[in-house]
């Protein structure tokens, strides 16, 4: 078969790890499938296993705690998050990035974690994990270990993961709960679409303004935090010397970078003053 490869569906995070030691690169990850099944079915990549998380109960676990923060499990999927009321009042802002996300029945599968993993520059969550400050924790059959977002990405489609390694779940400090955000991005239509360029900014423990902007270089990117006091000319002129915008099918850079001055400062109006 053109696409033929062999399904395994784990239970538990041990009978993953064994998989993962065993077919090594040869295996990929499936956990909504709304990246990967994608990819194969275009022909662009081709794996002999596939490895689908969804069955494993600890990966499908959402929680919040004081101590700990927001855990977003790797099953979980884009609909479940905004619909935790927990979620939408202490992290609005990551649920405001998610609901961007195409459309109803893809957010039904779509994971938070697939899209962080895929490390698409214009994946709609990354914005506003980073400005939340969020924590990557990785396991594999030697243990585990915790890795800031900002450090996980490491180019177009390329984060810091071993093929033996897998993340378990994400987590939002309880640091950045009730921090007040938004999001805003630009799209070719109306509809679904992927972003041209988009930003969030959120203001934590009510004096640190952080921006984070996607669409916008060959990873999404956050600035370094501001106090409550910046001027958002100074944002902006940030902002601009930092990322490195391309012309591409969706957008030229020169209307990228117009957009990300724009949408700064709309958000400023918004968050600050
Ligand atoms: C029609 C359409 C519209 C879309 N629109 C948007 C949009 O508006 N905004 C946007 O950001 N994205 C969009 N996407 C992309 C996609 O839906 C998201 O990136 C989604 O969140 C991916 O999650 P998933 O669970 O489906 O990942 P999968 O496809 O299952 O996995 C994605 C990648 O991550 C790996 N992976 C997944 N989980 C783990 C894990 N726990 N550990 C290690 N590796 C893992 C997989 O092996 C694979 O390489 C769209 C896709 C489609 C098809």
């Amino acid at each position: 078969m053109q696409f033929g490869f062999t399904y395994h569906r784990p239970a538990s995070v041990i009978e993953l790890c064994e998989l993962l030691n065993r077919y090594g690169a040869k295996c990929k990850i499936l956990a909504g499938g709304t990246d990967l099944i994608v990819d194969i079915r275009a022909g662009l990549k081709k794996y002999d296993y596939i490895v689908d998380i969804k069955n494993i109960p600890e990966l499908n676990e959402l929680s919040f705690s004081k101590q700990k923060g927001l855990s977003i499990g790797a099953a979980v999927t884009c609909s479940q998050l905004i619909e935790d009321s927990t979620a939408q009042k202490k992290y609005h802002l990551l649920c405001e990035c998610a609901e961007t996300i195409a459309s109803y029945p893809l957010r039904n599968r779509a994971t938070i974690v697939g899209n962080i993993v895929n490390a698409s520059p214009c994946a709609d969550t990354a914005p506003g994990l980073l400005c939340l400050d969020a924590q990557v924790l990785i396991k594999s059959s030697s243990g585990e270990k915790t890795i800031a977002l900002k450090d996980f990405f490491e180019g177009v489609k390329k984060v810091k993961l071993a093929p033996n390694e897998f993340v378990s779940k994400i987590i939002v400090p309880p640091a950045s709960a009730e921090a007040k955000g938004a999001y805003m991005k630009l799209k070719r239509i109306k509809g679904h679409d992927l972003s041209l360029v988009s930003v969030a900014m959120a203001v934590i423990k009510k004096n640190i303004i952080r921006v984070a902007i996607a669409s916008a270089a060959p990873t999404p990117v956050i600035l370094p935090d501001f106090s409550k006091n910046t001027k958002v000319d100074e944002i902006i002129n940030v902002a601009l010397k930092t990322v490195k915008p391309i012309d591409d099918i969706r957008s030229s850079k020169d209307y990228r970078l117009h957009m990300i001055g724009v949408y700064i400062k709309r958000l400023y109006e918004q968050l600050i003053k």
